[in-house]
C-alpha cells in the first residue's frame, strides 16, 4: 500500500534491519527502541490494525505469536521473559496503520511501560 512504511520496507523502499523473513511475515528492528531489544513482527499483507483483521486471517495471526517467540529465544530473551504488544488505533497508541507486533525485553520493565499509553 503506498505511504506505508512497512510496506515500503517489506518491498525494500525503504531501508530497515530486517531480522527475519518468509512468504508471510517480516521481522525488523524497532527505528526507535524502547528496550534493549524491539522488534517488529510485520505481516506482509497490509492489515490496518487488529480491529481490521479478518476470520482468514486467524492463522497469520498466530504465525506472527510463534515468529516473536522464536525471535526471543533467538535474541536470548526467552528466559527471563518479554512482552509482546499491540497497540490499537490512535486510542491505543498505534502510529504506524499496518498491524505490527511489538517484541519488547532485555531489561527488567519499567513500572510506567505497565499503563503506557492509558493514563
Ligand atoms: P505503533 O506505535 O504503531 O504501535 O508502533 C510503530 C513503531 O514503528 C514505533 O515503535 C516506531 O518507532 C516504529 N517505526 C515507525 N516508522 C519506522 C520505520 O520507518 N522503520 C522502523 N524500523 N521502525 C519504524
Ligand atoms: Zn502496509
Amino acid at each position: 500500500m503506498e505511504n506505508c512504511p512497512f510496506c515500503q520496507i517489506i518491498e525494500r523502499k525503504l531501508p530497515a534491519t530486517i531480522l527475519y523473513e518468509d512468504e508471510d511475515a517480516v521481522a525488523i528492528q524497532d527505528i526507535r527502541p524502547l528496550a534493549p531489544v524491539h522488534l517488529l513482527i510485520i505481516p506482509k499483507k497490509h492489515i490496518d490494525s487488529l480491529n481490521t483483521v479478518a476470520a482468514e486471517d486467524t492463522a497469520l495471526i498466530g504465525r506472527l505469536l510463534l515468529i516473536a517467540r522464536k525471535l526471543a529465544f533467538e535474541q536470548h530473551i526467552g528466559e527471563p521473559g518479554y512482552r509482546i504488544v499491540i497497540n490499537t488505533n490512535r486510542g491505543g497508541g498505534q502510529t504506524v496503520f499496518h498491524l505490527h507486533v511489538h517484541l519488547l525485553g532485555g531489561a527488567p520493565i519499567a513500572p510506567e511501560l505497565l499503563v503506557k499509553g492509558l493514563q
